[in-house]
């Protein structure tokens, strides 16, 4: 689920689109080892439009709207063209994959993502999905955590960071 998580987090960012370009989307895909026909214009507008429903999908099992998080689910699904098919490549052993290998990149990715989400929603896990909870964080992240008790996307940074701040704040109340 990180890389459903990463591409969520590319539109949420406050330093601007973080899939600025063609390049980045066929840096996305090589990351997560989608393979196929190379990126090109069409997929950077494609995965934006997906990356927009993903980023609705996860808002809606947020918030507990189970219903809107499977119609908006259903829809990318039939609008990526997904094709559940088995396949068996380069040293792997049989193992599903949601698209057609001639799929355009975008939509092999997308599907990939609302596949694993719509896995998490059949289980009764949609609300594993969750926003940071750091005031200056809008990340979305995947609880996988046994009882469900993550509240920040990376507790290394935003929960360290709020951490560093109510400690100077306890600081500056106690000398003044
Ligand atoms: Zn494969
Ligand atoms: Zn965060």
């Amino acid at each position: 689920m990180a890389g459903c998580a990463e591409l969520i987090n590319s539109g949420r960012s406050s330093s601007g689109d973080l899939l600025p370009d063609v390049e980045a989307v066929q840096s996305f895909a090589d990351r997560y080892l989608f393979y196929g026909a190379p990126a090109g214009p069409a997929d950077l507008t494609r995965l934006r439009s997906h990356r927009a429903r993903l980023d609705q999908v996860a808002r809606a099992c947020e918030a507990g709207d189970i219903g809107s998080a499977i119609d908006a689910l259903n829809e990318l699904l039939a609008r990526t063209g997904a094709s559940p098919q088995i396949a068996s490549h380069d040293g792997r052993g049989p193992h599903l994959h949601v698209s057609r290998n001639d799929a355009p990149i975008a939509n092999r990715m997308a599907a990939h993502f609302a596949m694993g989400l719509a896995w998490l929603v059949v289980a009764g896990q949609a609300s594993r999905i969750r926003t940071c909870e750091s005031p200056t964080c809008d990340e979305v992240f995947v609880d996988m955590s046994r009882n469900r008790s993550r509240r920040y996307c990376d507790s290394k940074t935003c929960g360290n960071r709020l951490h560093v701040a109510a400690y100077r704040a306890r600081k500056q109340a106690a000398t003044s």
